[in-house]
């Protein structure tokens, strides 16, 4: 339990302390005159957060409202110190994609990069021999051309989510961890409050952001939020000596055609590999957490058709998290249920990028009902409705 009491009343409580809650927070607390309570479970950055690669890339094939708010949200984080008092780590290291002409893949990398140079961030595409010589620890058959989306990077959740909750905490919010939300408070279909399971908290507005555990929290207002939870496994690699001299910037961050896995480089000279969209669907309270030789076996598989040297390296760690997808894998960022209450979740595996746009968005919801940031229409809680497929299939497993 922390040290700080959980207050009686505040006008915004917003329900976890992962990216998404903390960003809110944050955002809700230095831009508007709101009495902001954050409330979590656990620890910050207890959940997905807290696992997160962390990758910050902007190439979304065709789908721009992510180039923007990854780019937005990328340069908030690369001038996180300045702007929030708080330092995070943060690397830069392109991600490329792959293209066979003529494939649907190949279309997708093309159409990432028009829409990156259309917003001005840096992008590069290399046909096959150059790509062998910018990257030649990867060992690309058939690949006809490369798209570079070269601002990217990486960063740290737990860094960033610490960061954010601080930063609220320095500027006025009250950041409670240790205490569980467990109900929500309504009267005449408006949200009069939440009960924790340290009490009561009148509030007029409840920001819903609990991650993996979302559907369950919202089920107490009858509302149903459609998201698949899955299992996701990391490794670290300590790479083969001598790879860290010859290849000094080590791995662009990068995954398979056919998107099972990825791969990036990591401070200090490590590599992560992970898997990307598994279908073990998991209860986020019941998992088992612990990585699987299995697993940890098929990712080094991989990697010794793609980057064969660094298949001799030495596993320094492995853990678990969750993803939480939607049908169409889209973010859901929307007003529901009884008036005052919002809720973001579904953010898949590639949340954390978007963390300070989607804050700024919520902030936006809060106070105007609506956001001039992006057509948030686009992440709808309803597009789902009646068992609709939302916008469709992912077309890319983002
Ligand atoms: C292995 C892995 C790799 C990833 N890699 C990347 C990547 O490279 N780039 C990227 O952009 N994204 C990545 N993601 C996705 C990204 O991490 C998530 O989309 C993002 O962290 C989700 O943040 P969140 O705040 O919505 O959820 P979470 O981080 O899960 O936070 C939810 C919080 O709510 C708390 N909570 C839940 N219920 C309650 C309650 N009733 N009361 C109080 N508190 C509650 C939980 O304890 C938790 O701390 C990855 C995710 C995983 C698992």
């Amino acid at each position: 339990m922390s040290l700080v009491t959980l207050p009686e009343r505040a006008d915004v409580v917003v329900v976890g302390g992962g990216i998404m809650g903390t960003s809110a927070a944050y955002f809700l607390t230095t831009e508007t005159d709101l009495d902001v309570l954050l409330v979590e479970k656990d620890k910050i950055a207890s959940g997905s957060t807290g696992d997160s690669s962390a990758i910050l890339r902007h190439h979304y094939g065709p789908k721009e409202i992510y180039a923007k708010t990854a780019w937005w949200s990328h340069r908030f984080y690369r001038e996180f110190q300045e702007r929030t008092g708080e330092a995070i780590a943060h690397a830069d290291s392109p991600l490329v994609r792959f293209g066979v002409e003529g494939t649907p893949e190949g279309e997708y990398a093309d159409a990432g990069g028009d829409v990156l140079s259309s917003l001005d961030v840096p992008v590069t595409k290399y046909d096959a021999d150059e790509f062998d010589e910018q990257y030649p620890m990867l060992d690309l058959e058939g690949v006809d051309f490369a798209v570079s989306d070269d601002a990217a990077g990486y960063s740290d959740g737990t860094d960033a989510a610490g960061g954010f909750a601080r930063a609220a905490q320095d500027a006025g919010a009250t950041v409670v961890t240790g205490v569980a939300v467990e109900d929500f408070v309504v009267e005449d279909d408006a949200v009069v409050g939440v009960e924790t399971n340290d009490g009561a908290v009148a509030a007029e507005t409840v920001v819903v952001a609990a991650g993996p555990w979302t559907p369950r929290l919202m089920a107490r207002l009858g509302v149903d939020v459609p998201i698949e939870r899955t299992r996701e496994q990391v490794l670290v690699l300590d790479p083969p000596e001598g790879f860290a001299e010859e290849y000094p910037d080590l791995v662009p961050t990068t995954g398979a055609p056919g998107g099972d896995w990825y791969m990036r480089s990591d401070f200090g000279d490590g590599v992560l590999v992970a898997t990307h969209h598994t279908d073990e669907t998991v209860n986020p309270d019941r998992y088992d957490g612990s990585p699987d030789q299995e697993t940890t076996l098929q990712l080094l598989d991989e990697l010794e058709g793609f980057a064969p040297e660094l298949a001799e390296s030495r596993v320094k760690g492995q853990y678990c998290g969750v993803y939480s997808t939607t049908p169409d894998h889209d973010f859901i960022v929307d007003q529901v249920g009884p008036d005052g209450c919002f809720v973001a979740c579904g953010f898949s595996g590639h949340g954390f990028k978007h963390g300070p746009a989607v804050g700024r968005i919520l902030t936006d919801l809060v106070t105007e009902g609506d956001t001039e940031f992006v057509d948030v229409d686009h992440f709808s809680l309803d597009r789902f409705e009646d068992g609709a497929a939302g916008h469709g299939g992912p077309g890319d497993k983002i």
